[in-house]
């Protein structure tokens, strides 16, 4: 594996692999690695089924949307060197693919920082696959791929764990015997590549909020909040899987564990059951029965839409109330993700809960979907665009030009951010869910 190239200016690739579907965004990277500005994104979707490949440019142009199908088997190991010769035939004459960053789950309880992929890299992201036995393979596989298909090109690994390693241990730690403690079942936490992103925007942006206290709340398909306390994460609602926490799309975030063992009791409900259960059938989807997409529920004239939102909107109110209580207090609360950047009504729906902490909305700031939708009375109520895939874009030049802003938080200001994952091509519908 070639681990000595330098990239310091060329196309990057940002890969986020999941098990029937590749997402990936092409940047330009200049000079000296200091610019980097998206290309083109793009997915391959049904792989194993009905391939097919979506890409737009920068400027939201749509460059293609055809049938895969036909290319051999249609898995990942067969598709993604046809994607890569793809991307390749797209580039600019003067622009060579230099390297790529892969989102990968799990870093476990070692891999803090961004890495760069060596032989020993990869036989720990393997060890960590029965952490996340449903994203990590995909991850694991896309690297091995790349390794063998384009060993000329240089790889980073950007974990989502990594932006909470340093939470204190009664944040990590689960009241179970310490014995399990040991053997890696405490609390890791994901959706650190966004939460990192907000963290070094709102440098840019609020750099009193940076060093102050802040529950930033990811709404997505899949859903989760941090407190961020001085840039740092504090505590978080994901733990050891990305079910714990609020309910989200089809996840059902935390329950009572009690209701696992009468399920396998009284239902015989085997590990795949419930699985399937967790993981696909629940959350949004479970509550309302009629959909994962908040849109659709919003949309919706059955009561059972409508409690699916309330109960949203409760459990993540009540997680902001925790958070800040992670903090001793709380000086702003963001919103992030599809959910978190564009529904008014959740917004309004959370808030409304959070009345007794200061927090009023100002209706027609909510309604615009305005940078700051509260009062000026009011604690400060923020809508920021993430944007995982610029962050991995730049963790992975960081660690290929040796700049040491890679691991060090947010202190380091984004350099040549091309702007939100909004407003460049990195559609929301962009984020591999987790
Ligand atoms: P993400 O996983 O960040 O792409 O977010 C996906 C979620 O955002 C889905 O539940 C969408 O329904 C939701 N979403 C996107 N746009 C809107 C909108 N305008 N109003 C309500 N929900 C939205």
């Amino acid at each position: 594996m070639n681990v000595h190239a330098n990239l310091t200016s060329g196309a990057l690739l940002v890969l986020n692999s999941g098990s029937s579907s590749v997402k990936f965004t092409v940047f330009r990277v200049e000079p000296e690695g200091r610019e980097i500005t998206p290309l083109f994104a793009g997915q391959l979707t049904g792989i194993g089924t009905d391939a097919r490949l979506s890409a737009k440019t920068a400027a939201r142009e749509p460059i293609a949307d055809e049938s895969w199908a036909d290319r051999d088997t249609g898995s990942v190991p067969v598709l993604l060197p046809h994607l890569i010769s793809w991307i390749e035939r797209h580039l600019p004459a003067d622009l060579p693919l230099m390297a790529a960053g892969h989102r990968v789950v799990h870093g476990g309880a070692n891999l803090h920082h961004p890495e760069r992929i060596t032989d020993d890299v990869l036989a720990e992201l393997e060890t960590l696959i029965p952490l996340a036995p449903l994203h990590q393979p995909q991850n694991v596989a896309a690297i091995k791929v790349l390794a063998e298909s384009r060993s000329d090109l240089p790889q980073v690994a950007c974990f989502d764990t990594a932006f909470h390693h340093a939470q204190p241990a009664h944040a990590t730690t689960y009241a179970i015997p310490r014995h399990l403690t040991e053997a890696g079942i405490r609390r890791y936490g994901f959706h650190g590549l966004s939460y990192e992103y907000i963290a070094r925007q709102l440098l840019a942006t609020h750099p009193d909020l940076a060093t102050g206290r802040v529950v930033v709340a990811h709404l997505g398909n899949g859903s989760s909040l941090c407190a961020i306390k001085d840039g740092t994460s504090i505590d978080t609602t994901m733990g050891f899987s990305v079910l714990e926490g609020v309910p989200m799309g089809t996840r059902s975030g935390g329950l009572d564990p009690g209701i696992l063992i009468y399920l396998m009791r009284k239902f015989d409900m085997d590990v795949n059951d419930l699985e399937r259960l967790l993981y696909h059938q629940s959350g949004l989807l479970g509550v309302s029965g009629v959909s994962n997409d908040m849109r659709v529920l919003l949309g919706s004239s059955d009561p059972h839409c409508a409690e699916a939102v309330d109960l949203f909107c409760l459990r993540v109110a009540k997680e902001v109330s925790a958070l800040a209580c992670s903090m001793g207090g709380i000086d702003a609360l963001v919103f992030t993700a599809g959910i978190g950047e564009h529904s008014a009504a959740v917004r309004a729906g959370v808030c409304a809960h959070l009345e007794w902490l200061g927090i009023e909305l100002d209706r027609a700031r909510n309604a615009g979907d305005e940078a700051l939708i509260s009062t000026d009375a009011s604690l400060p109520v923020h809508v920021m665009a993430t944007d995982e895939e610029f962050m991995i874009a730049r963790h992975t030049v960081d660690v290929l030009t040796n700049r040491g802003d890679a691991r060090h938080g947010p202190a380091a200001q984004i350099e040549g951010a091309s702007g939100s994952g909004e407003g460049c091509c990195t559609a929301p519908a962009q984020a591999q869910e987790t």
